[in-house]
């Protein structure tokens, strides 16, 4: 048994500040603290952190997967190509949207192992999922590339 649930997440009872925290607390948290401060830019932690949140959600579909990302906006996924066994997914207005450009650096891992984790709840294969495009690095867009097996 979990000690916290995707369902208790969203019981919030503060009562001046509401349910909404900055856009650049997110991304502290992300880029600052983990992207930056942990070893290897948090390349394992950001693998295990993600995974864990996408298999706490309740989803029941890729639907369902896509428009929770959306809800939680992460960003807006548009998938560019699905076939049985990929799927290129672009993500519009992405939370990494307006950061200044570093090429080299591609920070959505996360985010891409949040789909990964959700996704492995309605698939029973092996998924994969790898960041190929990252608007940091100076892409027009944030994609994902998954990998159905
Ligand atoms: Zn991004």
């Amino acid at each position: 048994m979990n000690l916290f649930t995707f369902d208790d997440m969203k019981k919030i009872k503060r009562e001046t500040l509401g349910n909404l925290v900055p856009l650049e607390l997110f991304r502290s948290v992300r880029l600052i603290g983990m992207y930056q401060g942990l070893p290897m830019k948090g390349k394992n932690t950001t693998i295990t952190v993600g995974r864990e949140i996408g298999k706490s959600m309740p989803v029941q579909s890729i639907e369902d997967v896509l428009t929770l990302f959306e809800e939680l906006k992460i960003g807006i996924p548009k998938i560019i190509e699905k076939t049985d066994n990929k799927m290129h997914i672009a993500i519009e207005d992405c939370f990494c949207e307006g950061l200044p450009v570093n090429e080299g650096n591609m920070v959505c891992d996360l985010e891409g192992a949040i789909l990964e984790g959700a996704l492995s709840k309605i698939y029973d294969g092996k998924i994969s999922i790898r960041e190929v495009k990252c608007n940091v690095n100076g892409d027009e867009n944030c994609e994902y590339i998954i990998n159905f097996s």
